[in-house]
Order: C-alpha cells, then structure tokens, then sequence
C-alpha cells in the first residue's frame, strides 16, 4: 500500500495550526472541559457555529470502529469533489481510511483535543490537511466528535508558482471537436504570466477562452496545424515561427507536447537573438567581402612587385638581365651546380669593333644591333634554365648550367653564326656585326669572379685572334672574321672555322697571346 504522510500532536497545536479558527475552537473546547470535565457539543453544533462550520466534520461513533458523518462543511465537500454525509469512516479507503479510524478511536479513548497533518487518498493527494478533533458529548450522552479540517497547502499553487517563474510561455490547450471529431478550435485551460505577458492579456482572460477565436494568427502562422499533428500523433515536435507585430518581423521558439485531448505548447521570443545572429552574420560576410578585397589587393599589389623587380632586372634595350641580376643569377647557379655536381659554362659576347657601327649608322643604329644581339642569344636557349645578360656597351654573357665545354662551344658556335649572317635593317640600310666569343667552363670550386675572368681572357684573345670567333679558355678556339657592311676589313690575322673547338685538340693556327 502507497504510504501516506501524516502527523499527530496533543501539544504545541495553537503554534502548529495554520487556520486562525483553530486556536479559537481550541481554546473554546478547553475552557469548556476545564469547566465540566467534558465538552458539550451544543457550542460546536454546526447549527450555531457560523462561518466555522463550513470546515466542520461531526462524526457519531457506530461501534465496531466505524463512524458515520453528520454534517461535512461545504467548503470540504467542494475541495474534495463529494459529500460525506450519511456515509461512513468504513467507506473511506485505504490508508487514510485506516488513519481516519486510529484517530478517532484515540480522541474517543482519550478526551483529548489532537491536531493532525495529513496527506493522502486520491482526493487528498494534492491537498495538505491540517485537522483539529475535538471529542464532545451530546445532549443525551453519547459521543461526537468534532472535526476542523482545513486545507493547508493546495499543489495548484505549487504549479502555477512552477509555471509563473518559466521564462518560457506555457499554454495547455484542450481541443474542441466539431462533427466527425475533427478539430475545431482549442479551448485555453491553462496559461501562465510569460505567455500572458507574450499575448497581451491577462490570464484570467486567456483561460477558458476559445484559442482561433482569440488569435487567428495561430493558424495562419501555421503554428495550429503543428500544434494539431501534436495532439493526433502523440508525438512532440519544436519549431521556429516567424510573425510580424506593428510592422516589425519577430520570431519565436515553440515546443508542443499532447496533452490530455489537446497539448502544451512553451515558446519563448527569440527576436532579440536572431536580430543579434542576423547582425553576426551580416558582419561575417562585410568581413569576407573585405578580406577577399584586401586579399586581391595584396594579390595586385604582389603582382606589381614582381613585374617591378622583373623589370628591374631587364635592361630594357635588349631584354637580357642587367650585370645586377646576371650576378646574381649565376651565383645560383654556381650554388646549384656545387650541390648537384653538374657542369656548368659561361660564353663572353663582345661586338666587333661596335665603335665603327656607331661611327656609321649613328648610336641609334647601334642600338639596333644591340637589340639584334638581344634577340639572337634570348632565341635557342632553354628557357628558365641558361641565362642571358648584358654586362654593359656591347658587351653580352651566357650563362649555360647543365653545359660543359664541348655544349658551350656548341651554342656560342651557333649564335657567333647567326650573328655573322644577320641582315639588320636600319633607316633603309642594312648592318652586318660580328662578335668574339670567349668561354670558360666552371672547374667545380673557382668563384664567380675567376670564372668570368677566365672567360674574359678567352675573349681577349678571340680578338686578339682576329675577331667573329668563338675561343675557349685554354687557347682552342674556332670561327672566321667577317667582312661588315660598314666596310671593316677583314682582319689581318684571318684564321680558319673550325667548327669543334675541344679542349685539348690542337689548334689549327695559335692564337696570339696564348700558350701551345
Ligand atoms: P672591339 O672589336 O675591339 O671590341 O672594338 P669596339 O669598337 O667594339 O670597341 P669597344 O668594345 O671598346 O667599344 C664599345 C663601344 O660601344 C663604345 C661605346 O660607344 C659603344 N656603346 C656602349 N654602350 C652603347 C649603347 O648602349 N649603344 C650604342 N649604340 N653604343 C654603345
Ligand atoms: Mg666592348
Ligand atoms: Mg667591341
């Protein structure tokens, strides 16, 4: 059997009594027994009682430990749904039954006033009772007892303090059905002070009001439908809604879950969260935008530099690096060439006597070799890989990684040809150059400098040789001097093409200035 709360006390009573009737009735009751050693029901007869005997029980002891009830106050009878009168302690079931009968019999037994606490029975259970049992006697003798009961403590007090202190709105909402039990409208039993805060009216207007009828917005918000599935399927469901209010877009959160023929709905007003996410967002993506702007800008701005640097390194007349960035070119490349142990060769360019093209067809003229030459060495290397530089005047190198003498001659060979052939248009008349080639192969520990002045040495003696030839650093070399449109002479010393200059192969005719 459940158990059931419940307390007894003989004592202390006025300090434990709630009801302000009980101390009175006690006090009356014990001048009274003071007086007669016993209490008279008279002055506890309902009949002359007052407002008190609305919280009265008189029961008369049957014998056989059962009672019968002779008056129930309407108060009591209202709280706990039926009357009592011409009934029955026995009917009383269970364990409040059982505590109704021990306390009787006690003050019966005792002559003593007792105040009880209980809790208990299904009407009882949401209800604390506080009792005073006052055995009298009645006119002709026999027992009565005198009952004060009044409810303590109501558990809907409980609840709605529970539901007045959500931050949600709470609404339970029982349906209406019209013919075939389709739901019409829903009738409001229950809403607390948020949800009446969020509708604009007071509670007592919202209960037992008839939900459609009160807020059509219910339905075209589409919120009814939901809450509808809710109530059919059993099942719960949340959703956000969104509403417009005094021309102001607002939303909230709403949870549903059925209840009894009809459901609960808590929503809470999440306006002021979504405008905070809204405006979050909003700023995320201004931030992507000027990020993606100041990264193009710096993308821009990169692209500027390099073009700049590009062009810093270009000399701009005939495209080749400038001595700078030459340099610096070939000092990587020298590093490349230690760390993987490969050859590499540089080929020297100077333009044969360029003093006598400038003389005749002007410094512009000039120029136009310049950028002839420009052209034709910048033509046939291996892009990314050889490099091509213009140390100053007209005078041009070749850097050749991966190349060892014989490719280097090779190549140089190739563009000492080409040169020598090359028509250059200029003003309506054509100039003829030459140039002197020397090369030096790198021997895998020399600096940069020692390097390019072996190569310069070898084209010292490429003029020395008597020009438009191609000579390597230990005194081999091949090629022709050539006769110029500028008139120039071939020079004395005119020497025979050998087209594979190797090192080591004697050469045809020595070079002046050079050792055997
Ligand atoms: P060699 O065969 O001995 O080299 O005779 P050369 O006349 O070429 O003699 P050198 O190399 O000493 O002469 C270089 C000349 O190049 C001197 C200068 O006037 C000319 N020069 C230097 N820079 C430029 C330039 O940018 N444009 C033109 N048109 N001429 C230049
Ligand atoms: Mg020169
Ligand atoms: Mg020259």
């Amino acid at each position: 059997m459940k158990s059931m709360y419940r307390e007894t006390h003989e004592t202390g009573i006025e300090e434990r009594a709630h009801a302000p009737a009980i101390p009175r009735l006690l006090a009356a009751w014990n001048e009274l027994h003071e007086r007669y050693g016993y209490v008279p029901f008279d002055p506890f007869d309902p009949v002359h009682l007052g407002p008190d005997a609305e919280d009265l029980i008189v029961l008369v002891p049957l014998g056989d430990d059962d009672y019968v009830y002779v008056h129930q106050g309407a108060t009591i009878r209202a709280t706990v749904g039926l009357d009592m009168t011409g009934r029955r302690t026995s009917d009383v079931r269970g364990a409040t039954g059982t505590f109704f009968r021990e306390v009787y019999a006690r003050v019966l037994a005792d002559k003593k006033a007792l105040f009880t606490l209980h809790r208990g029975g299904p009407a009882s259970e949401v209800h604390l009772w506080e009792r005073l049992l006052l055995p009298c006697r009645d006119s002709d003798g026999s027992d009565v007892i005198v009952v004060y009961s009044k409810v303590r403590e109501f558990r809907d007090d409980l609840l709605s303090a529970i539901l007045d202190a959500s931050l949600d709105g709470i609404l339970a909402v029982r349906l209406r059905r019209g013919a075939g039990g389709r739901p019409v409208d829903g009738e409001l039993i229950a809403a607390n002070r948020r949800a009446s805060q969020f509708l604009g009216r007071p509670i007592e207007d919202l209960v037992d009001c008839q939900l459609l009828e009160a807020f059509p917005g219910v339905v075209e918000t589409g919120i009814w439908d939901r809450c509808i599935v809710v109530a059919e399927t059993r099942e719960a469901a949340e959703f956000t809604v969104s509403y417009r209010q005094d021309g102001v877009d607002g939303w909230f959160e709403a949870a549903v879950a059925p209840l009894g023929d009809g459901f609960m709905i808590t929503f809470a007003d999440i306006t002021a969260r979504k405008q905070a996410e809204d405006a979050a967002e909003l700023q995320r993506l201004e931030f992507a935008a000027a990020n993606q702007a100041l990264k193009s800008e710096i993308a821009r701005r990169q692209a500027l530099e390099t073009e700049l640097n590009r062009l810093a390194a270009i000399d701009p007349l005939t495209g080749a690096l400038n001595r700078r960035a030459l340099t610096e070119g070939l000092q990587k490349a020298l590093s490349l060439a230690e760390r993987y142990a490969h050859a590499i060769s540089v080929v020297l360019l100077d333009l044969d006597h360029f003093k006598a093209i400038n003389d005749t067809f002007g410094h512009a003229g000039g120029d136009a070799v310049l950028r002839q030459v420009g052209l034709t060495l910048g033509h046939g290397l291996r892009e990314g890989v050889d490099l091509v530089g213009r140390l100053g005047g007209e005078e041009f190198v070749v850097v050749l990684p991966y190349a060892g003498i014989d490719e280097a001659v090779a190549a140089a060979e190739r563009v000492r040809a080409v040169l020598a052939d090359a028509e250059i248009l200029h003003e309506g008349r054509t100039i003829r150059c030459a140039g002197s080639f020397g090369i030096a192969s790198w021997d895998g520990r020399e600096t940069l400098d020692r390097l390019l002045s072996r190569a310069d040495h070898a084209l010292y003696r490429a003029k020395a040789a008597g020009r438009n030839v191609v000579l390597i650093d230990d005194g081999h070399w091949s090629g022709l001097t050539i006769e110029t449109e500028a008139g120039l002479a071939p020079s004395s010393d005119v020497v025979a093409f050998e087209p594979h200059a190797r090192r080591g192969t004697r050469p045809r005719r020595k070079a002046p200035g050079t050792q055997a």
